[in-house]
């Protein structure tokens, strides 16, 4: 990284939540005056030790963090290069890393004396981090939901309505994750006044991207000092999947100014580069505004955000944080893309040499991971971030196997 970049890194997101070119806000004047109290709220809380303490005491009493580091020795041997590290964000409360994020934003709700909490979600991961913290707080909580994701993962739907939480399916557009979205800014509009949005993404308007981004940065924080203690150095490269790109940001950041460490993102390739067959944002898309931030959409020759697909719900999202887009353009972390079938055979490697069942969306990030360290040499350390756990896709993955039950 140049002089330049890492100056440049220092100072982004600046006031008005610009990364570079990329960022910023374009929504209806209604929302400006609530997304500029949010930030300042934000920012009054970070900079506030009992606001810290409280969340770090939430992150290691409810969450059961820090998640640890662990060796994956037999997928190391396995592979024959590079000694591979997992993150393991699966053991976290929930089985995922996006409860980080909820926790931190139910927070703030209560610190800005809203009472009531509206989501989305997609594959349901969100809402049931969403719908647990509300719960732990006692706070109403809505998640707006595609009907198509309803149907497809109904054990969340179940889980969110255990919790408490009312579910919305929506019924619009491709009635998925970016229509849900569309219907929760719609609900905010209205209800701004005593109610707090929940983004489970690094994606939306300022202050979204840079609050998600410092909430899931305990990820590589801890990652980063686990390295120092246990390896007795940092890594030579680490990796995450990119959906809006909030597990990877979060293992990122803290990275960013390491000069030595690689970083890579894995985005979802689908069943291959035509357009509708992926969500490989940063690999084929162009740039422009989705969901009030400018930044890499997948989009086709009139501008009309394009149809996504992939294997894994998580990635399927046709966006990209607007940090992913600035540390693509300067070149700081490189974006590849994994197909369908290439994180399906490695989530079933890790699972029968580890006895740890990743994600379908983190499967993508260990599907490159594999490969690379192959290429690397013996001394060298890989980490993956291991985004969650698996169970909420072995049905599908049953029925793309042809063994559904
Ligand atoms: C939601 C999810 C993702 C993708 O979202 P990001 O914001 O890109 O992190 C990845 N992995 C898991 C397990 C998820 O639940």
């Amino acid at each position: 990284m140049t002089a330049a970049t890492q100056r440049a890194s220092a100072q982004v997101p600046d006031a008005l939540g610009r990364f570079g070119e990329f960022g910023r806000r374009f929504v209806p004047e209604t929302l400006m005056h609530a997304l500029e109290e949010l930030t300042d709220e934000y920012n009054r809380a970070k900079a506030d030790p009992s606001f810290q303490a409280e969340f770090h005491r939430l992150l290691k009493e409810f969450v059961g963090r820090p998640s640890p580091l662990y060796y994956a020795e037999r997928l190391t041997k396995l592979c024959g290069g590079a000694r591979i590290f997992f993150k393991r964000e699966d053991l976290n409360h929930t089985g995922a890393h996006k409860i980080n994020n909820t926790m931190g934003q139910v927070l703030l709700t209560q610190r800005m004396g809203k009472k009531r909490v509206i989501a989305e979600t997609g594959a349901g991961q969100h809402g049931v981090a969403s719908a647990v913290a509300c719960a732990h707080f006692g706070l109403p909580c809505v998640v707006y939901m595609g009907e198509e994701d309803v149907r497809r993962q109904n054990l969340n739907v179940f889980i969110m309505k255990t919790m408490g939480a009312e579910v919305r399916p929506v019924t619009s557009g491709s009635r998925t994750l970016r229509d849900a979205i569309n219907e929760a800014m719609r609900d905010w509009m209205a209800s701004v006044e005593d109610t707090h949005y929940i983004l489970g993404s690094v994606v939306g308007p300022h202050p979204f991207p840079v609050m998600v981004r410092d909430f899931q940065s305990v990820i590589g924080s801890e990652a980063r000092q686990q390295c120092l203690d246990q390896i007795g150095r940092l890594p030579d490269e680490i990796v995450a999947c990119v959906g809006g790109g909030s597990n990877s940001a979060g293992m990122f950041y803290p990275f960013i100014e390491d000069e030595s460490v690689a970083i890579t993102g894995v985005e979802a390739g689908g069943r291959g580069p035509k357009p509708g067959d992926h969500a490989s944002t940063l690999s084929f898309g162009k740039k422009g505004v989705l969901h009030g931030c400018y930044s890499y959409v997948l989009q086709d020759e009139d501008g009309q955000t394009s149809d996504v697909h992939s294997i894994s719900a998580g990635l399927d999202y046709p966006g990209v944080g607007p940090e992913h887009s600035y540390w693509h353009d300067t070149g700081r972390v490189k974006y590849v893309n994994v197909q369908d079938k290439e994180a399906l055979e490695a989530m079933q490697k890790v699972a029968r040499s580890e006895g740890v069942l990743p994600a379908l969306e983190t499967s993508h990030a260990m599907s490159y991971a594999i490969r690379r360290a192959a290429e690397m040499d013996k001394d060298d350390v890989i980490v993956v971030c291991l985004s969650g756990r698996g169970d909420k896709d072995v049905a599908e993955v049953a029925r793309l196997l042809g063994q559904g039950f």
